[in-house]
């Protein structure tokens, strides 16, 4: 049987990092992610769980290395530990990692499974660590449960990253104790700017804090040197006093499309080649019409497609990028 070619958009960028979200909805709904009153998909439209493997196997198969599950909240899809136990079966036959990104309040639930299933890391969002806060961005969920979450998931060997999204007004207070914070705890940090993506019920300019400004601050403090790790993502990364990783996402501010390693398929079964860009390739329509060859055959027609860089952009009043919201692409 011939090997099918490896994964090479147009712009020369190997392709070897798969975001997978297993379901649009979430026990939360922070500001800057989401409206208070949401459609999620109606439960016909979601791809089972078998399906999202089949495709996920078919991306291993063709040179992905790394794949992140990711939602939505991935944790409150029933059955998601087997979908881990079954991708985590691929650690060493293909695939180097199996990620998860979760917003921690099924975690005390959920880690020793995860870590049975071969997920060594997770990225828990923590944008407070202060009950009130919290629960104000979060529109009522309860720190405390994240910090069981948290607090269960290194309990079961896991290595924990927190990503806190810059918030003006809200939680740029708490950023600099956060560092500290993740420090002491040998947890890595990453910053993220808020990105236009899907209408919320604030305006996001409000909101928006540029991660440059953070980083002034921070290093006017904190002896951070510059760590030349890369993920093929939008991070740049320094090395904190205590030993841990401070992450840079800044979307906004410094663009690192150039490197983009990375695609993404959400619940539906449509592939996003860019998080900034509407275009998508149904695999779950190739792959019912026409089996692997077809899936083989959307995916490169993805690669063809998948654009040069996004364009975001956050003005006052302006319509955001793309009107999806983050839920469906998986962060
Ligand atoms: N529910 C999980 C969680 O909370 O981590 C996974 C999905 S969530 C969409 C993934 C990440 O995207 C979170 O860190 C969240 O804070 C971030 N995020 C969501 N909407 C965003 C936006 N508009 N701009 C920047 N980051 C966003």
């Amino acid at each position: 049987m011939a090997v099918p070619a490896p994964l090479i958009d147009r712009h020369g960028r190997a392709i070897d990092y798969l975001r997978v979200s297993v379901t649009d909805r979430c026990d939360l709904r922070c500001r800057y992610c989401m409206a208070e009153e949401m459609r999620f998909l109606p439960r016909e439209a979601i791809m089972d769980l078998d399906e999202i493997a089949v495709i996920a196997e078919h991306f291993i198969a063709r040179g992905v290395r790394r794949v992140r599950l990711s939602g939505g909240e991935p944790l409150v899809r029933r059955g998601v530990t087997g979908l881990a136990r079954r991708l985590g079966g691929q650690i060493g036959a293909g695939l180097d990692e199996l990620t998860l990104t979760t917003n921690g309040t099924r975690l005390a639930t959920h880690a020793r499974d995860l870590a049975d299933a071969g997920i060594r890391r997770v990225n828990v969002s923590l944008d407070s660590r202060d009950p009130a806060t919290f629960r104000h961005i979060t529109r009522h969920g309860d720190v405390g449960q994240v910090l069981d979450g948290i607090a269960a998931a290194r309990a079961a060997g896991l290595a924990i990253k927190i990503n806190m999204v810059a918030l003006a007004g809200l939680n740029e207070h708490e950023i600099a104790p956060m560092l500290a914070w993740c420090g002491e705890q040998g947890f890595d940090l990453s910053l993220i700017e808020t990105m236009p993506l899907g209408q919320v019920d604030e305006d996001r300019a409000d909101r928006f804090v540029p991660l440059t400004r953070i980083f002034d601050r921070l290093s006017a403090r904190h002896a951070l040197v510059r760590d030349l790790h890369r993920t093929g993502g939008p991070a740049r990364y320094w090395r904190t006093p205590w030993g841990t990783r401070l992450g840079l996402i800044s979307p906004l501010t410094a663009n690192f499309c150039d490197g983009c390693n990375r695609v993404r398929l959400t619940t539906e079964g449509k592939l996003y080649m860019c998080l900034g860009h509407d275009d998508q390739v149904d695999l779950r329509a190739a792959l019912r019409e026409g089996g692997t060859a077809a899936l083989d055959a959307a995916i490169d027609a993805a690669l063809v497609a998948k654009p040069a860089r996004h364009a975001f952009a956050i003005a006052p009043g302006a319509a955001p990028a793309v009107a999806r919201h983050m839920n469906v692409t998986g962060g």
